[in-house]
């Protein structure tokens, strides 16, 4: 999915803050140090981590989120605010129409980054919008890159200016130039023009970029960029910023499942707003560009916040603390065990929720992954086939009680012997461990 490494990790760091009546400074440093290597580890430039990790640490200390009902809602609302504005704070750009017509957008970055598949992309939207675009092919130096501008000009059913095959290499510039008096004979209001890229960034490029940027004086230049190139995003925005200069990012093929970095850099190194993204090969899988909807995106927003409710509504903490003190005196019986289960299923989303109860260990997240969440239900149905004194006193669990009981349970004895065992190892273990945590969940396999 879209970012969906960096999405988990923001919302475990997050989660991991749920239900603290207040923050210490320790709990927000530790949030923070997570984010931080969520970030980095999806490719997101050092010094835009640096600057978003340090407005988040500020804010998160600040008097008002220690004062509000919920501190740990704030702290994410804070990370939300902060991805909005690296990717380019609340207001999304409109393209800069010119007065007189036609509107000109040329099209810069690497090749393969998506230059002329966008180019259809935009012409299909804004022939969606009652405009009348023309396309213009101004990269010559792919030997297909013509035919591939003409198969989606056809495709959005808009023309295509080009040089008559078969001349040889023409001149890009000379091209780009007769282009505007075409669009201005043929009343096209906007001329895309698609340029040619290089593998790398080199002086060639931007020396013939900067050229017909000078000949067809744009209103808008797009640097189109691949989201999947990872840390190389900022060198490669900085070195067309600073030699063609653009004034809108586009963000490709975010369909795929790329880290994110670049999509987080690209406007805070350059401060040029990202415009538009690509989704797919299709000329429709495109999107205008919104900072706010990715950022709840990027974080799961709506998650984030449900989980922590949830989590609280769950958890309720004097229960998980008799819970604990019973183990300790080896007085926790099934009884106390199905309790907790049904809290477990009450708040749905089971595994989610284990892993965002604080101090779990990577082993138990492990081992959650192989749960089978139906089979909370038929623990349950074992335990409500049990009579009060086998739930308050397992051992007197003989086989005619067990076959009893997977019969009203509709499960196996070995089903019911299986969850006997388990329970017996997990009340030892969690007298073991002297911790006011929620007790039951991590150490148990599938019945
Ligand atoms: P150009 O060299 O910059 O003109 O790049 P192209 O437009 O030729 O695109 C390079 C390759 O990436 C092509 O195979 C496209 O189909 C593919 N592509 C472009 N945009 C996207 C996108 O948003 N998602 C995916 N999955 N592929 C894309």
């Amino acid at each position: 999915a879209m970012f969906g490494n960096l999405s988990d990790r923001l919302v475990e760091a997050l989660g991991n803050l749920r239900a603290k009546g207040k923050l210490t400074p320790a709990d927000v440093d530790g949030t923070v140090r997570e984010i931080r290597r969520a970030l980095l580890e999806a490719d997101v430039a050092l010094p835009v981590v640096k600057d978003f990790v340090t407005h988040v640490r500020e804010r998160a200390l600040s008097d008002d989120v220690n004062r509000a009902l919920n501190p740990a809602q704030q702290v994410v609302q804070i990370v939300n605010d902060e991805l909005v504005r690296i990717l380019g704070g609340t207001e999304s750009r409109q393209i800069a129409f010119a007065k007189q017509p036609p509107t000109v957008i040329m099209l810069v970055g690497l090749q393969g980054a998506g230059k002329t598949t966008l180019a259809g992309k935009l012409a299909k939207w804004f022939v969606g919008q009652k405009h009348s675009p023309m396309l213009v092919a101004a990269d010559l130096q792919r030997p297909n890159a013509v035919t591939q501008l003409r198969i989606v000009g056809d495709q959005a059913g808009v023309p295509v200016f080009s040089p008559e095959p078969g001349n040889g290499v023409g001149d890009p510039v000379r091209v780009a130039r007769e282009s505007m008096r075409i669009a201005r004979d043929k009343q096209h209001d906007i001329v895309i023009v698609d340029t040619a890229g290089r593998l790398g960034v080199d002086e060639a490029l931007m020396k013939q970029a900067a050229d017909i940027k000078a000949a067809v004086n744009p209103d808008e230049v797009f640097f189109v960029i691949d989201s999947m190139i990872g840390q190389d995003a900022v060198a490669t925005a900085k070195a067309f910023h600073d030699g063609v200069g653009f004034t809108g990012a586009v963000l490709t093929k975010l369909d795929a499942d790329t880290r994110g970095g670049a999509a987080l850099s690209v406007a805070q190194t350059t401060g040029q707003p990202i415009m538009f993204a690509s989704v797919g090969e299709k000329l429709d899988d495109f999107e205008v560009f919104h900072p706010d909807r990715m950022a709840s995106r990027i974080l799961n927003m709506g998650d984030v916040l449900t989980l922590i409710e949830q989590a609280q509504a769950a958890f309720d903490e004097a229960e998980a603390r008799e819970a604990a003190e019973k183990l300790a005196k080896d007085q926790f019986t099934l009884n106390d065990f199905l309790k907790q289960m049904q809290q477990l299923r009450r708040a749905g989303n089971f595994k989610k929720m284990i892993g965002l109860m604080p101090g779990i260990t990577k082993e138990a997240k492990a081992a959650l992954d192989d749960f089978d969440e139906s089979s909370l239900v038929r623990i349950e149905a074992i335990i409500q086939s049990m009579t009060p004194l086998e739930r308050e006193m397992p051992k007197v669990l003989n086989g005619s009680r067990r076959a009893r009981i997977a019969r009203g349970s509709g499960t196996s004895v070995t089903e019911v012997n299986n969850l006997v065992k388990q329970f017996d190892q997990m009340s030892k273990m969690m007298r073991t461990m002297a911790r006011g945590a929620m007790p039951g969940m991590p150490g148990m396999g599938p019945l």
